[in-house]
């Protein structure tokens, strides 16, 4: 991993409609080559941050109002989606979005088209991807829309790296997935990570599970990062455990009192 960070997010605050407030003050660090956990509950601001990255948030009528973002080291905070998926980060969404009425090698194929890739190269990118997601061969033919909650998200993933990215925002990746689909998921996260040199900036609710595979990771609250610190750091801490990490919904945004007890026990 080398020292300069891949994506440096400082103090952006983000409002939607002009008066509802989501992000207020959001710094993160994503370390080339590394995985990072974003984690919280409903509403806490996940995905906003996400798409603020990408830049997609102003499709959603969310403005960055306040705050910086480069990406290796250069400005992107006016950049526009396209460009950025051009210049390697692009962004996986929640509800692992396939065109349903597209077969699967279809979808995946629209993935190069910020590439413009030759004939052999998309080709050559393609048996890749089915390298990575064997079961996608088989389905290749097959409507997205009639493939599994799992096959969906290998192929929205799928779709992701035929860009050939060097940064992929990925959100929500275990939601609604059997725990043995989740875990195959994320071991493709780390393959990709280790072998490939793909950096994630990895939005959970499942803490347990991005905790394992991420290096570092970052609790929102209510817009808010209340908590950071290594992967293995946060796992020993008591109250994330009782917050993210048991059964129970963590619920929209958290407590106060909860926030208060993180921040203490990390001394921040
Ligand atoms: P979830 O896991 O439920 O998606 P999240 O952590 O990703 O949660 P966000 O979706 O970023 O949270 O939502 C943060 C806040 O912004 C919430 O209060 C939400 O209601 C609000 N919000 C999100 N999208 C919009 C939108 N398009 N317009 C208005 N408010 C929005």
């Amino acid at each position: 991993m080398s020292a300069a960070p891949i994506l440096q997010v400082d103090e952006i605050a983000v409002t939607y409609s002009q008066l509802i407030p989501a992000l207020r003050g959001v710094s993160l660090t994503v370390p080339s080559g590394a995985i990072v956990a974003l984690l919280g509950g409903n509403g806490a601001g996940k995905t906003t941050t996400l798409k603020t990255i990408s830049s997609l948030i102003r499709a959603e009528r969310g403005e960055l109002t306040s705050g910086r973002i480069a990406y290796r080291g250069d400005p992107i905070t006016d950049a526009d989606p396209w460009t950025l998926a051009e210049r390697g980060l692009v962004q996986v969404f929640e509800g692992r979005r396939c065109f349903a009425h597209l077969s699967v090698e279809e979808n995946l194929r629209l993935g190069a088209f910020v590439r413009r890739p030759r004939r052999a190269d998309l080709e050559a990118d393609l048996e890749h991807i089915y390298g990575i997601f064997p079961r996608l061969k088989e389905r290749r033919k097959t409507l997205a829309g009639y493939t599994s909650g799992g096959e969906q998200q290998m192929v929205a993933i799928g779709r992701a790296l035929m860009a050939r990215p060097a940064l992929v925002l990925l959100d929500e990746p275990s939601m609604g997935l059997a725990p043995q689909v989740v875990e195959e998921i994320f071991e493709t996260v780390a393959t990709l990570n280790r072998d490939d040199g793909v950096s994630f900036l990895l939005a959970e609710q499942n803490a347990a599970i991005a905790l394992r595979y991420a290096q570092f990771g970052y609790v929102l609250e209510s817009g808010r990062v209340v908590t950071q610190g290594k992967a293995q750091t946060l796992l020993g801490l008591d109250t994330l455990r009782d917050a993210y990490l048991g059964s129970g919904n963590p619920g929209a945004g958290g407590t106060p009192g909860r926030s208060r007890r993180l921040r203490a026990q990390l001394a921040i």
